[in-house]
């Protein structure tokens, strides 16, 4: 038995961790993660792991960075806490605010604040149909989303969200649909992709008239699927599914929570990939995870609208526009632009992960490698030719993901895909010991399920 130590134990007695097996995790453990610096997580027992999920799709400056450090602790003995409910704000967010309009898309120039994904994504639902009712059209309610997309974990979010085993544990509320993602690895078949561009976003259109366009509020996508397994659309999806908007004047709501804040090679995928659209949910990169906050942008024509309308939206939480979130997000982005992390990402890093990944093709246990921006994923299969994918699915992965942190890499494993979601500030060779002992991890794996 190895010695459990006081922290291990009061972790394991008391605490119910977020989206874990409570019974399995008693018979595991848990590895209690007690410091990081740079790309490195160190461990309890000692461990050195290199973090090539960003935290968790978030940590996008890296750890120890003292400028975040001293814009949190200065922030904090000025003002550290106001509320912004009653005609009160603070500097900070002010700040904030013309930060984000600075870098967002030219037609999003309004910001509401939460503290998550998940409440920003909840504030999104609620102000789309308080849009609507104010347009007259009170009955368009229906949001339509996509399989394995993933919007958070309250009810509303998860229940917008394509996770079925969420919608099975009272997360399945009315008024949201869902249509099957571009996953060309599962459904492209024998189809261009242009072809399957086309077909995907069809079914689009297909779902809005089995509804009734006039019940339908809007459509909600993240421009790369993360949780669902780094889902990358084929080129021109969106193209037709914002033209599919437009023709039945839906919204459209990008959820931006893990592709904003540089992770495609912009501030934005939306201006990667040459999206419109009406809302955009982010988080994560927002503070690089250092503080909790979120928010949601807000286009003129929705603004000008609730503007010029008036009435009360009743919503907020105690915690919106936090000026030691806003301190530390501003100096997150000042640091981003400071050490030209994007320019990084696209002229150097993603080029480089485009390339190297491939590197892993020909390895027996690989059905398919993809990127996009610092975004990628390796899929396992049990044959190549077909793909035949493993049975039960998710065993294989979780295998391949213990013996890639037992050899010192932080990854992934959704179903059985492995993910990769590093720090912006990784640089090539980063990306080199990453797709190594993703490499080693693989040999593991693959001679564990040859015995
Ligand atoms: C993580 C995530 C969320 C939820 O954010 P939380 O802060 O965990 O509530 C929403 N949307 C996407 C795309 C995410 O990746």
């Amino acid at each position: 038995m190895p010695i459990q130590t006081d922290i291990q134990y009061f972790e394991e007695q008391y605490h119910l961790p977020p989206f874990s097996d409570f019974k399995s995790l008693k018979k595991e453990g848990t590895r209690i993660i007690t410091h990081a610096d740079g790309h490195i997580i160190y461990d309890s027992d000692g461990n050195a792991i290199l973090d090539a999920m960003a935290g968790l799709w978030c940590v996008n400056v890296g750890y120890g960075r003292e400028e975040l450090v001293e814009a949190a602790a200065q922030q904090m003995q000025k003002l550290p806490y106001y509320n912004s409910f009653f005609k009160t704000s603070n500097e900070a967010v002010a700040r904030l605010s013309a930060k984000l309009v600075s870098i967002a898309p030219e037609h999003l120039n309004h910001i509401i604040y939460a503290n998550s994904g998940s409440e920003a994504n909840d504030t999104i639902i609620r102000l789309v149909r308080h849009y609507w009712s104010l347009k007259g059209q009170p009955q368009r309610r229906v949001i339509i989303g996509r399989e394995y997309g993933y919007h958070g974990s309250t009810i509303m979010a998860a229940s917008m969200g394509g996770m079925k085993a969420m919608h099975e544990q009272s997360a399945n509320e009315a008024d949201f649909e869902h249509i099957r993602p571009p996953y060309g690895f599962l459904y492209q078949g024998n189809q261009t992709e242009r072809q399957f561009a086309e077909s995907s976003a069809r079914l689009l259109k297909e779902k809005i008239l089995e509804i009734g366009a006039d019940k339908v509020a809007a459509f909600v996508a993240e421009p790369v699927q993360g949780a669902g397994g780094v889902i990358i659309p084929p080129d021109g999806y969106f193209d037709h599914i914002q033209k599919i908007c437009a023709e039945f004047g839906i919204l459209f709501i990008a959820d931006e929570v893990i592709t904003g804040f540089g992770r495609t090679g912009n501030w934005f995928a939306s201006q990667t990939m040459n999206l419109k659209p009406d809302v955009v949910t982010l988080a994560k990169g927002l503070t690089s995870g250092y503080m909790p906050m979120s928010a949601v942008l807000v286009s003129d024509k929705i603004a000008d609208h609730l503007i010029n309308e008036g009435g009360e939206f009743y919503h907020g939480f105690t915690y919106s526009g936090h000026p030691v979130s806003a301190a530390v997000a501003l100096a997150n982005l000042d640091l981003i632009e400071k050490d030209g992390l994007i320019e990084r990402v696209r002229e150097v890093t993603a080029p480089y992960l485009t390339k190297e990944i491939k590197r892993l093709d020909s390895h027996p246990l690989v059905g398919e490698t993809r990127s996009f921006g610092l975004l990628a994923c390796v899929e396992l299969v049990k044959h190549k030719s077909g793909p035949v994918l493993f049975d039960p699915i998710g065993e294989v992965g979780m295998k391949c993901r213990d013996h890639a942190i037992n050899s010192g890499l932080m990854v992934r494993a959704v179903r059985d895909g492995m993910i990769l979601s590093p720090p912006l500030s990784f640089e090539k060779t980063d990306i080199d010991i990453t797709l190594e002992k993703l490499q080693q991890a693989l040999d593991a794996t693959y001679s564990e399920l040859m015995k």
